[in-house]
């Protein structure tokens, strides 16, 4: 069997769509989960679905795909979190609206903006809100800073590119794409095998990424906060609140109540009991055998500074690698329009800390699983162990079975009408398992007896 057919079948497709694109015999739909995932027309693929494939091909990783695009670059260095990098930021625009749209501190779309304003690329690749019924975004092509503009902020909902690569097919313009790391790995993957997408294909603006979510996290959010699931028409993920800290961030959901009359509601995050990342509701299974989070191959990537001296500025602030030279001379021409600090490397890789050792530590222990019951798993950077404290290993089993249970709870509880209130029931002793896992008795103890003892010392 071929490796994409593995991948497909083994349950680690992200439904990125470039394999249709390169082979007909593939496709790619939302199944009844709300996730895109490759589907086989036929058993046999061509070869080069797997080439193009980021979890199948294990042998061109980020490591190396990251060599052979920035290794020769002058200045540039190399860090096992964060990959190849030039310079390393926090910061975020200054000119324009960029920042208040935005997730973050709006470098990637100013960035874009700027591409396109001085004619460096004609049109941005990337997601925004659609027209199609019951799809809240997509991958779509922005000629204009006002349609690219529209489609601020982090969508965590399932997109896929093909039909986006079917438009760069037919028109001969040039492109910048961004996208969350397996995407941008999946573009370069596709620019090797196809020298009109590569020529074509200008820049890569990658987004820091936890993991992505299937649509159900967005019918949940509106669902949770007072919109029926079949009645939703869309969701802000990262609405900022004013005069909160930008990691208290809120939803803002819009859609019709049961007369047809419309609503909009705003609701803090922390509100919400299915927006807590660590628990990874509704995420797609590739994002457990994953283990780029800093888009390794994009040009330049962006995430969020969750770092306590940014958080506090609730307008928002990126975190920043720049790759390539040319992001570099474009940020250095426009100096004026955006406030860049310089931080070690180090900070950056700090800022993601969870999402990383999720995907080092936890990955090692995932892929041990695999092949102890024998299955066939993608290769990664990352070798396969069980060395870690069993408290530990309890955490990564608890999350899966948190991700997993996340699905059955939401086709449970729309099915049988309970909504939320069941879904939280049903998730509530799963949960509990996970973070008395998270934070076993002997620490519990522990931290309750340095309490004790501090308090004696004070005292006396
Ligand atoms: C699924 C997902 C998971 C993420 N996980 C993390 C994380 O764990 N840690 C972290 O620090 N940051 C994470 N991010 C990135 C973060 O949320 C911000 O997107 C990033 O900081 C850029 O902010 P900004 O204000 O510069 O972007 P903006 O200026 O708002 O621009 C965002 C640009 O990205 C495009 N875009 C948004 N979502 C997608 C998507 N799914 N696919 C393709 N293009 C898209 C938009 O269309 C827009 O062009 C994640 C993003 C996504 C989409
Ligand atoms: S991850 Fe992308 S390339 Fe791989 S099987 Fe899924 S859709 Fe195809
Ligand atoms: S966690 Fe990895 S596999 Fe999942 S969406 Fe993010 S980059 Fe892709």
């Amino acid at each position: 069997m071929d490796n994409v057919s593995k991948v497909i079948r083994g349950g680690y497709c992200v439904g990125c769509g470039v394999c249709p694109f390169v082979d007909s015999s593939l496709s790619v739909r939302m199944d009844g989960d709300g996730r895109y995932q490759a589907v086989e027309l036929s058993g046999d693929h061509a070869p080069v679905a797997s080439r193009v494939c980021p979890f199948a091909n294990g042998r061109l990783n980020e490591d190396v795909l990251g060599r052979e695009l920035y290794g020769g670059v002058e200045g540039v260095r190399h860090d096992d979190a964060v990959g190849w990098y030039l310079d390393t930021y926090a910061g975020y625009a200054v000119a324009g609206d960029w920042r208040e749209r935005g997730s973050s501190g709006g470098l990637v779309n100013w960035t874009a903006a700027k591409l396109l304003e001085t004619g460096r690329v004609d049109a941005v690749i990337h997601a925004r809100a659609c027209d199609e019924p019951g799809v809240m975004y997509s991958y779509q092509v922005s000629h204009t800073v006002d349609e690219l503009a529209s489609g601020a902020k982090s969508k965590y909902y399932p997109v896929e590119l093909s039909r986006v690569l079917e438009y760069v097919r037919a028109h001969d313009e040039r492109y910048a794409v961004v996208g969350i790391p397996c995407f941008i790995k999946a573009m370069r993957l596709l620019e090797r095998e196809d020298p009109v997408v590569a020529g074509r294909v200008r820049y890569h603006l990658g987004l820091v990424c936890g993991h992505l979510k299937s649509s159900f996290f967005a019918l949940a959010e509106a669902w949770e906060s007072g919109i029926d699931p079949d009645r939703v028409d869309s969701v802000d993920f990262r609405y900022k609140i004013p005069g909160r800290a930008s990691s208290d961030y809120g939803i803002r959901a819009t859609g019709t109540d049961a007369e047809g009359r419309p609503v909009e509601v705003v609701r803090p995050t922390r509100e919400l009991s299915v927006t807590n990342w660590g628990y990874g509701y509704f995420k797609y299974n590739a994002c457990e055998y994953c283990d780029d989070v800093l888009a390794e191959t994009a040009d330049m990537t962006c995430g969020d500074a969750w770092l306590p001296d940014y958080v506090r500025d609730g307008k928002g602030t990126n975190v920043v690698v720049v790759r390539s030279p040319e992001i570099r001379d474009l940020f250095d021409e426009y100096a004026g329009e955006v406030h860049l600090e310089p931080v070690p490397v180090e900070v950056v890789a700090r800022s993601q800390r969870s999402g990383l050792r999720h995907r080092r530590e936890g990955l090692a222990y995932r892929l041990w699983l695999k092949d102890r019951a024998g299955q066939w798993r993608p290769v990664k950077r990352v070798q396969p162990s069980n060395a870690l404290p069993r408290h530990r290993r309890r955490v990564y089993e608890g999350r899966i079975r948190l991700m997993d249970e996340s699905f059955k709870a939401f086709r449970e509880a729309r099915r049988n009408g309970g909504g939320m209130p069941f879904f939280v029931e049903y998730m509530t002793p799963i949960v509990r398992a996970y973070k008395r896992a998270d934070n076993p008795l002997w620490r519990r103890i522990g931290r309750k007896a340095k309490h004790i003892i501090n308090t004696i010392m004070r005292e006396k």
